[in-house]
């Protein structure tokens, strides 16, 4: 196997750090004790170009991979993951329209995620369908040649900031196959009936917008319907096979931000007359890290790679999710522990980095459901939970 990136591919990654270290450090903790966010910062991303590369030329996007994308997710996420998330969440749901959306959609919806004149998400939890997102009751009921969109969503990223929402509704709710019942319905947020309420108080990635949404009698075209009535299910893994690449690279971002904090603390920081670098005790910390970071790394770096060229192999996508959120939450919980004190404190970036690492764990499918996709594919069984 060829790990060799293109010469394209380094200088996105130098562009992606530059760019990042040049925007986030300054007001990190600002967003972070306030859980606001500047949209400045999200249209200059957009201006360089680093959102949405994985869209089509056609569709104003740079037409990258998946694999681009994930770069630009770790280059971001070692520097701020709070900003990082808001910045290129701003796209969540694309893939799903690359991917399903007639041409009209494409051309109607794409072009103005890449030149920072829209903000997306996607809506799909609601209180009583997390994991098993076939619990989830918001209705699109046809009728007068719309679909009547009644029901709530919660934790959806981008809910007070988006401009239109892909929303997962029962289209055949009677249907007996409960994975025969949904369908992706596109929602613009202007429409009469939408309601989003900021959720505060989050642990981490705070700059990063989180809302409940009500959705009562909103009325949509039936050519908002995204993809086939019916396959919503089916639509839904295949896009999480992408977007959990995205988080993968997310966490080997931040696990490597960790490493970066320690390095240069244990280097710096002396007790028993010794620096903490000097203690085996501490070179071993370094070294696990190290080495998980890089296995993190390969794992998302095959699926994603792989995810290019059309191979989606399900269980090394859940691999790469479950494995590089658990080393970023393990790489966090150390750092912290070799600053001592001073990682307990919000203005140190480990303490940061810890908060921000344990949504790895759960957005986008939990390491429980990871690990049920992997083992289900190992031995046999539905692997098709979310
Ligand atoms: C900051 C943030 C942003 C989010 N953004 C979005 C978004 O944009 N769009 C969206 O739709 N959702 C979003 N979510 C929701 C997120 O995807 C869900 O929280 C997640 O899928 C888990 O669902 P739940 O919280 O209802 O937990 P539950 O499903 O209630 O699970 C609770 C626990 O039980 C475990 N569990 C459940 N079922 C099983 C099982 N069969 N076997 C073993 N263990 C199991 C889970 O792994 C978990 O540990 C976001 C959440 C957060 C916190």
């Amino acid at each position: 196997m060829d790990f060799m990136l293109t010469k394209e591919q380094q200088d996105i990654i130098q562009a992606a750090r530059k760019f990042a270290k040049g925007e986030f450090p300054e007001r990190a903790v600002e967003f972070d004790r306030e859980e606001t966010f500047d949209l400045a910062i999200w249209k200059k991303a957009c201006e360089l170009g680093f959102v949405g590369v994985f869209i089509g030329q056609k569709y104003d996007g740079a037409g990258y991979g998946f694999f681009e994308h994930c770069l630009i997710n770790e280059e971001f996420w070692a520097v701020e993951p709070g900003m990082a998330a808001q910045v290129l969440s701003t796209t969540f749901g694309a893939e799903l329209i690359q991917l399903y959306g007639t041409d009209e959609q494409k051309q109607t919806w794409l072009p103005r995620l890449v030149t920072g004149d829209a903000i997306m998400g996607t809506a799909i939890t609601e209180p009583e369908a997390g994991c098993d997102v076939t619990q989830a009751v918001t209705t699109a009921v046809k009728k007068e040649g719309t679909y009547v969109v009644n029901g709530s969503k919660m934790f959806i990223t981008n809910g007070n900031l988006a401009d239109f929402l892909l929303v997962f509704c029962q289209t055949d709710p009677d249907n007996p196959s409960r994975h025969k019942r949904h369908s992706f319905i596109l929602v613009p947020t202007n429409t009469p009936g939408y309601q989003a309420i900021k959720i505060k108080g989050k642990m981490g990635i705070r700059a990063s917008n989180t809302a409940e949404i009500v959705l009562k009698d909103i009325r949509v075209p039936q050519t908002n319907l995204v993809g086939e009535e019916g396959e919503g299910f089916y639509e839904l893994m295949a896009f999480f096979n992408r977007t959990r690449l995205h988080i993968a690279a997310q966490a080997v971002g931040l696990a490597r931000a960790a490493l970066e904090e320690s390095i240069q603390h244990v280097k710096g920081r002396k007790q028993f007359g010794a620096s903490l670098a000097s203690f085996q005790v501490t070179q071993f910390k370094i070294a696990e890290m190290a080495t998980k970071i890089r296995a993190a790394r390969n794992l998302y770096y095959e699926a994603a790679w792989n995810a290019d060229r059309d191979n989606i192999d399900h269980a090394l996508v859940a691999m790469a999710k479950w494995y590089s959120a658990k080393i970023a939450v393990e790489c966090a919980d150390e750092a912290v522990q070799m600053h001592g004190g001073y990682g307990y404190i919000d203005e140190y970036k480990v303490q940061r980095l810890y908060r921000n690492a344990k949504i790895l764990e759960i957005y986008e499918g939990t390491k429980e459901i990871e690990k049920t996709i992997i083992s289900k594919t190992i031995l046999g069984g539905n692997s098709n939970e979310s």
